[in-house]
């Protein structure tokens, strides 16, 4: 039976077993044990369903996989060590050498490095887009096109790409298209509603949310789910059974955690929209937002990410995070401590200042993840760091 998502958040979860626990143990095991020799040989030809060992399944992977399938509407999925296995092992599962790519320009500082360094090793070329110009994709694609990707929010600039064109365009020229659903989480946003075929998320960021664990997850069709489970199950990049129940549990409060997360976010952007020291500031949920219509048509609330630009260029920029008191200087996002950072300086700063102006990364901009601390704090924490 479906329930609400709030509901099936919570309540959806694998057998008791003969303890009759009310919140789900940890199986901690590598592998299972076999009834018998007929067990043992029906269960290898998979004629039965049933955990053989830990690198193909186990209990508390398939309950976190179950929930994100039932979240975002796919059919099937696959729980990974990390957000970048996710990513890697559903490309490389899904292309051939000569396979061609059709990617926003504006995607994951890992993401792109593996279109950029690693793809070229095994023939694989990547064309991008960028965020205001997809009206150029349909001449990007070509005659060995396979896949298009993209994530919206786009990281770290918070542009919104229109979901329901891309999957229009991709299934007119008969390409898989692939969305990174990581900044929305599948509680504000459901890419397979716009004809996404596979949904891939980072777990480490809105799902645990508290900072503790890596994780990540592929979802969407079952035949594609089945080519990557296929070739995870030989190259080994599971989630441990340990990362998979302390993100299940998450799970059951992400909705709470994501309403508060961009509630805080909202006022936020309000305040430094105002501030005399802010040049300008993106969130998909400001009507100055270039594509606010599209983000209130997609999205349900606007997330937890916040970008905006100080005043004065990059040593204003570093100068701000030097200021900060409350908030944490780090590398992750969708934490419940608000987290800033500098990308210019960091994360994009192997970047040519032309590259970072193209994906919209100014000398002076600011990219905040939205905690949820008291926000009356965390602006008040912005506010003495802009002076
Ligand atoms: C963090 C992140 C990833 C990578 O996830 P890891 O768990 O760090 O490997 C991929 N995509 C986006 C949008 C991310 O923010």
């Amino acid at each position: 039976m479906s329930h609400h998502f709030e509901t099936d958040a919570i309540r959806q979860q694998m057998e008791r077993s003969p303890y009759l626990e009310h919140s789900v143990p940890l199986y901690l095991t590598s592998s299972f044990v076999f009834e018998d020799a007929e067990d043992m040989r029906a269960s290898f030809a998979e004629e039965k369903e049933r955990n053989l060992y830990g690198r193909y399944s186990n209990p508390n992977t398939s309950e976190f996989i179950q929930k994100i399938v039932t979240m975002e509407g796919a059919e099937e999925g696959y729980a990974f060590a990390t957000g970048m296995s996710a990513i890697f092992s559903t490309f490389a599962a899904l292309l051939n050498a000569g396979d061609h790519v059709v990617s926003c320009n504006s995607v994951f500082g890992s993401t792109h490095g593996l279109f950029a360094n690693y793809f070229p090793k095994w023939n694989i070329e990547t064309s991008y887009f960028k965020v205001n110009q997809v009206d150029k994709i349909e001449s990007l694609i070509q005659p060995n096109t396979k896949i298009l990707y993209a994530e919206s929010p786009t990281n770290p600039a918070v542009d919104i790409l229109d979901l329901e064109l891309l999957g229009k365009i991709a299934k007119k020229h008969n390409l898989l298209f692939i969305v990174d659903n990581c900044f929305a989480t599948p509680y504000l946003q459901n890419p397979i509603k716009f004809g996404a075929d596979l949904v891939i998320h980072s777990a480490t960021k809105l799902m645990d949310g508290q900072g503790r664990v890596l994780g990540g997850v592929t979802v969407g069709k079952a035949d594609l789910i089945r080519q990557i489970y296929l070739f995870s199950r030989i190259t080994g990049p599971a989630m441990s059974p340990f990362n998979a129940w302390v993100l299940s549990k998450s799970l059951e409060t992400l909705s709470v955690r994501v309403d508060r997360h961009c509630e805080n976010a909202l006022k936020v952007a309000e305040f430094l929209e105002q501030h005399d020291s802010v040049n300008f500031v993106k969130y998909p949920f400001l009507k100055s937002h270039p594509q606010y219509e599209m983000a209130k048509k997609q999205m349900k609330l606007g997330g937890n990410i916040v970008a905006f630009e100080v005043k004065g260029g990059i040593d204003a920029g570093r100068k701000f995070l030097d200021s900060i008191k409350l908030c944490s200087l780090s590398a992750n996002l969708g934490d419940t401590r608000t987290i800033v950072t500098h990308p210019a300086s960091t994360t994009h700063s192997k970047l040519l200042e032309s590259e970072r102006m193209e994906t919209g990364i100014s000398d002076g901009m600011v990219r905040i993840s939205v905690g949820l601390e008291n926000v009356n704090d965390i602006i008040k924490d912005l506010k003495q760091a802009l002076h």
